[in-house]
């Protein structure tokens, strides 16, 4: 009888030996062989960037929605899948942007046969969410428009990619120490960056509400077309509204976002008499090569743009 035990426990052990072989996934990550760099997928260019900084030429970096292109709503092509099926780790943004509408990342994460918090993490963990206004149980997912928010974010992926590969655990760590420093500085001047004009003049008017987090932070009061990309854009009921909030405050510019249409914008600045001052980056970064193909950069530029635009005289 103990015999039989001991074939059967030897029998288990090898059969578990087995499955880890096989399964390739031990419960600790797994170091990477020299040479072998860790594969990274984000699904938007603002993160993209964010991962760059931290890992440099030391990781392989590959970004799913174009630059210019909305994220919320998106059709994965065969390249996205099959390098989300490579990929070590994914990061996407997290608080529905991905996840609203047609919910495109659920579907990808399942093809490519990946796990949330486990190879999937959002990169917004740990930020405290804002609400819609028009449906107060869905989050807005706009929160790296705070700078405190895109350090959090920084942390968050700085800490995952540490556990996927210990190796160059200090590498990345020296360089996320240098980045957080940058964008601390910059999110410090843009605290008090509004606060020389009067509060009935800082009225940002954008296409997307997407300036919540950012108005937050920064002083400024967002007035919008629409709320979220995933709805309808530019009905005779939304501009109805967003032209009521305009004629009664002291709004000097409008602004209208990288990654949506002009039209409704242009049609706001025909009705009102308002000039569209300048573009805003909001879910995209610009093509690289041109100003604002960095996060750094695209927040730097929006500061500046906004501040310059709620401070034309009329
Ligand atoms: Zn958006």
């Amino acid at each position: 009888m103990k015999r039989i035990w001991i074939a059967l426990a030897a029998v288990v052990a090898m059969l578990s030996g087995v499955y880890w072989f096989l399964s390739g996934r031990a419960d600790a990550p797994q170091a990477k062989a020299p040479g072998q760099k860790l594969r990274i997928v984000t699904t938007n260019s603002i993160l993209e960037d964010m991962v760059h900084n931290v890992g440099q030429d030391r990781i392989e970096l590959y970004s799913i929605v174009q630059r210019g292109v909305d994220p919320h709503e998106y059709e994965p092509k065969p390249t996205d899948i099959a390098q989300a099926t490579e990929a070590d780790l994914i990061f996407h943004n997290g608080l529905n942007l991905e996840t609203g509408g047609s919910g495109w990342f659920n579907k990808l994460v399942e093809t490519a046969h990946k796990h949330f918090d486990e190879d999937v993490f959002a990169a917004s963990d740990g930020v405290k969410a804002q609400h819609l206004t028009t449906n107060v149980n869905e989050q807005d997912p706009h929160a790296w428009l705070d700078l405190a928010n895109g350090m959090q974010y920084v942390k968050t992926i700085t800490a995952k990619m540490k556990a996927a590969d210990p190796a160059n655990a200090e590498y990345y760590q020296q360089n996320a120490d240098r980045y957080l420093a940058k964008l601390g500085a910059l999110h410090q001047t843009a605290q008090s960056q509004f606060l020389d004009l009067p509060a009935s003049q800082r009225v940002l008017v954008t296409s997307e509400g997407a300036f919540k987090y950012f108005a937050a932070s920064y002083h400024v009061t967002p007035a919008y077309i629409w709320e979220i990309n995933t709805e309808s854009q530019g009905t005779p009921e939304q501009m109805a509204s967003v032209l009521a909030k305009i004629r009664s405050s002291d709004v000097r510019s409008l602004f209208v976002e990288t990654s949506v249409s002009p039209k409704a914008m242009n049609k706001v600045a025909q009705e009102t008499g308002l000039k569209v001052f300048s573009k805003v980056f909001t879910d995209s970064l610009a093509k690289e090569g041109q100003p604002g193909d960095t996060y750094y950069a695209m927040m730097k530029w929006n500061l500046d743009h906004i501040h310059a635009g709620l401070s034309v005289t009329k």
